[in-house]
């Protein structure tokens, strides 16, 4: 089938034109009613919701009373948002949505009928309404998600992890899965603060997170503890396997290269695991893969202890 692709750039300035008549194609004479009204319509409807997801679903289903459709793609990678609405069809018109130079995602219209110039016309005056609220909703999309991370390493900071600890305790119980935690602090890290500075302390800390993240399947599960100290969350991961892995983690932060003044640093993580117990709570939990990590300090550092 012949795939039918406009690419196309709706700009918020450019769409404003033609909301107050300086449409570049002239609105059809049949129709100049509902499409006032559906512009008025959803320009108030879109602004009921900050979900990103909720506006998308509403545009599609309202967009529908004058343009038919039978899918809608969205995308905007930046805050990790992607949306399939409907079937897969052979014919689209895709948009790609700015605000004043902010890029504000990819839209595509797809039908398995050929969309007349008209519709594109009116496809894209209706898009106008979509502007504002999308940006208002990416905004807040993106202060949820600065507000769950840490910014110097990008791992999840303590909300996500007391969030994400407690909804995988939950998952494990009811699905009767294991889930384990590994619990890991950078040895001697104060000395690599005192001989280099903080800011190269800083960097050392970045390079250690993207190490782990590297390393793990699953990197939104790591999570900046405190200072230099990373907490693991392996879903549906027992006691062996929690094993395995956390040597895998000691294993990498041992080889990493890190060159300051051209000569590597001397890094290790000591860590500590524990899987969770039938009942157990995310407090318990997190004490004994603590109490673990201390026996790894105590021992020597650079190893990994197993909870009882
Ligand atoms: P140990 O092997 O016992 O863990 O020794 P340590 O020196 O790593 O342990 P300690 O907990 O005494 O020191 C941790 C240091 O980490 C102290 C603190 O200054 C430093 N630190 C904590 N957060 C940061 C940070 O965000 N950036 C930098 N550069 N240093 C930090
Ligand atoms: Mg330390
Ligand atoms: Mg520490």
């Amino acid at each position: 089938m012949i795939q039918h692709t406009q690419s196309n750039t709706i700009d918020f300035d450019a769409a404003k034109l033609q909301r107050l008549g300086y449409a570049r194609r002239t609105q059809p004479a049949a129709k100049p009613v509902s499409l006032a009204q559906l512009r008025q319509q959803l320009g108030l409807q879109l602004q009921t919701s900050l979900e990103a997801d909720r506006i998308l679903a509403l545009f599609f289903q309202e967009v529908q009373r004058l343009v038919p459709l039978d899918a809608l793609s969205y995308q905007q990678p930046a805050t990790d948002l992607r949306m399939e609405l409907g079937e897969r069809a052979s014919h689209s018109a895709g948009y790609r949505l700015t605000h004043e130079g902010e890029y504000l995602g990819e839209l595509i219209f797809r039908r398995n009928l050929r969309f007349s110039e008209e519709e594109l016309g009116q496809l894209e005056s209706l898009l106008a309404s979509l502007l504002f609220p999308l940006r208002n909703a990416l905004l807040y999309r993106s202060a949820l998600q600065s507000a769950l991370r840490d910014p110097l390493t990008e791992t999840g900071n303590r909300i996500a992890m007391s969030q994400a600890l407690q909804r995988e305790i939950d998952l494990a119980s009811r699905s009767l899965q294991p889930l384990s935690v590994l619990m890991l602090d950078i040895d001697h890290f104060k000395s690599i603060n005192d001989r280099f500075g903080h800011g190269t302390g800083d960097q050392v800390l970045k390079a250690v997170a993207a190490s782990l993240k590297d390393s793990l399947r699953n990197v939104d599960m790591v999570f900046r503890y405190g200072g230099e100290e990373f907490l693991v969350l392996l879903s549906n991961t027992g006691r062996e396997a929690a094993q395995m892995v956390g040597e895998r983690l000691r294993l990498a932060i041992l080889g990493l290269q890190y060159l300051v003044e051209g000569r590597p640093l001397e890094l290790s993580i000591s860590l500590g695991c524990a899987t969770l117990l039938p009942g157990e709570s995310a407090d318990s939990l997190q004490h004994r893969a603590d109490s673990a990590l201390y026996v790894s300090k105590r021992e020597g550092r650079n190893r990994l202890s197993m909870a009882g």
